[in-house]
């Protein structure tokens, strides 16, 4: 596999201390997917692990009536499955890419065998299953509270942390079933936010967003969740940086081309 100076994407593995990186690194295996990807469907066992290194994935809750609703997004702050450290068990949503992106996948059992062996590895699982539940719990009180224009804001700016830039590519079909709402809804809610400037254009598949305006639109759930998971991994994920350095010259966990760059990725260095 070709290393590359871009190194990895994923931030719970960029945090590993190499000699904790190196029992997983040998059995990763290097993966792409495209939107509408379903990566582990409702009742699957969870396995393998994933770790994007970009893109984004949507945990989608599948009702008995064919509705959907998104529960949260992933995107190279997470890793897919983690939850498989606890042992055997099968996922209770679908899994599905919402923007392309990369991974490095390692199964079930091999994960285990280095959760089990490193407390570093333990540390980075812990802090994203935190920040995952701080989600979850934003995206449920903002379900019940909150109207669906703010929503569909707080939903494309998620997106919007994961894209290089301001166009998202989107469909209207994948916002209807991150809201779990019809389509009529997202076309009337598409126009209140271009009429409040947040959205330029929505075209062939693509929306345009204006940053500012759709964080205006936006309740307040989007700033207050990314504030919270944002200081959480700053203070606990920053530790081994120096000694990533060789890791990032010549990786097992390598790009052969460069990553999109995301808004979030340029937060964190300031
Ligand atoms: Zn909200």
């Amino acid at each position: 596999m070709t290393a590359h100076r871009t190194g990895i994407g994923n931030r719970l593995l960029a945090a590993l201390p190499p000699e904790d990186l190196a029992l997983l690194a040998p059995h990763f295996q290097k993966v792409s997917f495209e939107p509408d990807a379903i990566l582990v469907r409702s009742g699957d066992e969870l396995d393998p692990v994933y770790f994007p290194h970009s893109g984004a994935i949507a945990f989608m809750l599948e009702m008995p009536d064919g509705q959907t609703v998104a529960t949260t997004l992933m995107g190279r702050e997470g890793a897919l499955a983690s939850f498989s450290v606890l042992g055997p068990s099968h996922s209770s949503v679908t899994a599905t890419a919402r923007l392309a992106g990369t991974a490095s996948l390692i199964s079930a059992a091999k994960f285990r065998a280095a959760y089990a062996r490193s407390a570093a590895i333990r540390h980075v699982v812990q802090v994203h299953a935190r920040a995952l539940l701080l989600q979850l719990q934003h995206v449920a009180a903002c379900n019940a509270l909150h109207r669906v224009d703010g929503r569909m804001a707080r939903w494309l700016l998620q997106l919007h942390d994961r894209v290089p830039d301001d166009h998202l590519p989107v469909t209207q079909e994948a916002l209807a079933q991150l809201l779990g709402v019809r389509r009529t809804t997202v076309t009337l809610t598409m126009s209140k936010l271009r009429a409040a400037g947040a959205v330029p254009s929505d075209r062939r598949g693509f929306v345009e967003i204006h940053r500012a305006q759709l964080e205006r639109a936006a309740c307040d759930c989007y700033g207050l969740m990314q504030r919270k998971i944002d200081q959480m991994y700053c203070q606990e994920l920053s530790a081994p940086q120096p000694a990533l350095a060789p890791f990032r010259e010549g990786s097992v966990v390598a790009f052969d081309e460069a990553g999109p760059e995301s808004r979030a990725a340029s937060r964190e260095r300031k």
